[in-house]
């Protein structure tokens, strides 16, 4: 018996170490775009208010010993439930008038990954997404095979028109993918993105969010990544993958890599462009954009913490 509770104490004091000493970082995005129109003071404060806000839910759970899987699923659900953002309720509407929403999670501990697209009506794609990771064999569901293992999970189901909201409540703007990307404070990384796609996509297109390696991955030897632009362009650039290959192959730093990718593969290819949000396995942080805004938060244990949404 004493040798259990010794045993027993060993252990709760390692873990008691473990997460006092071990650092954690979480950015997240809420989209990335070109300012049509010039953004008032205003608009700005409310998206900046509202990204802290969802940063908090992570930040808490990552200080309080959460796994970063966990903390990037309830962020980007917390954004989905926000009508602001283009994805879950907010997400814009494709070419027929109705809302096919995409999602993916990758867990950089084991590789694991989990992804649905096309999908009408799952009130958060993302946790769709993590029971894909967690309870089947597969990667990735679409479509109406993805609603149905979502209800037999027992995942909200909602109407197709509980995503539509007043382009005033989304401060007239189209953009709003959300992602996030964390390191938790045992050394895992976890990224989760989410979206609607772009506005007036044809049905049935899918964009990079749900394409590990494209718009999301996590790979603890590297980093984890969350994307937000034009899907396509990612998709072709594998450019979440390609910034963990070049760290992992070529030895670059993450913000290297991640501006090497951003404007050296990307902004040639014309289009509308975009951005990533990254942290990598020692906790540094990158957000990189070639377009006007990213709407961005991001935080570290060390006390750093900052919300934006222009250039600087
Ligand atoms: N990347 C998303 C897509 O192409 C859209 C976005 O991030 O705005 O579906």
């Amino acid at each position: 018996m004493r040798k259990y509770f010794f045993t027993l104490s060993i252990f709760l004091l390692a873990s008691f170490v473990t997460c006092a000493q071990g650092k954690w970082s979480i950015a997240l995005h809420g989209g990335a775009g070109s300012a049509s129109v010039n953004m008032t003071k205003e608009q700005i404060t409310v998206y900046e208010t509202e990204l802290l806000k969802s940063l908090e839910i992570g930040k808490e759970m990552l200080k309080n010993g959460s796994t970063a899987l966990d903390a990037v699923e309830a962020v980007v659900v917390s954004l989905e439930n926000n009508p602001l953002f283009n994805a879950g309720k907010g997400a814009v509407a494709n070419s027929e008038g109705f809302h096919e929403l995409d999602a993916a999670i990758m867990d950089g501990s084991n590789l694991k990954a989990g992804a649905v697209a096309g999908v009408r009506d799952v009130k958060n794609p993302v946790k769709a997404a993590r029971l894909v990771m967690d309870s089947t064999a597969h990667v990735l569901l679409i479509s109406e095979g993805a609603s149905a293992f979502a209800k037999q999970m027992g995942l909200e189901i909602v109407d197709n028109n509980y995503f539509t909201v007043d382009k005033k409540v989304k401060q007239q703007s189209d953009k709003g993918t959300v992602g996030c990307v964390a390191l938790d404070v045992y050394g895992n990384l976890a990224a989760a993105t989410s979206t609607g796609g772009m506005r007036g996509k044809k049905w049935g297109r899918v964009g990079d969010v749900p394409i590990i390696g494209a718009g999301t991955y996590a790979n603890n030897n590297t980093v984890a990544v969350s994307g937000t632009g034009h899907g396509e362009l990612w998709i072709r650039r594998v450019v979440a993958f390609d910034i963990s290959a070049l760290m992992e192959y070529k030895g670059l730093s993450l913000e290297e890599a991640a501006n090497k990718v951003i404007f050296n593969k990307i902004s040639p290819m014309g289009g509308s462009g975009g951005g990533v949000i990254a942290v990598d396995k020692n906790g540094n942080i990158s957000l990189v954009f070639n377009t006007s805004l990213m709407h961005r938060a991001w935080a570290k244990s060390n006390g750093e913490q900052g919300a934006d949404v222009l250039k600087k």
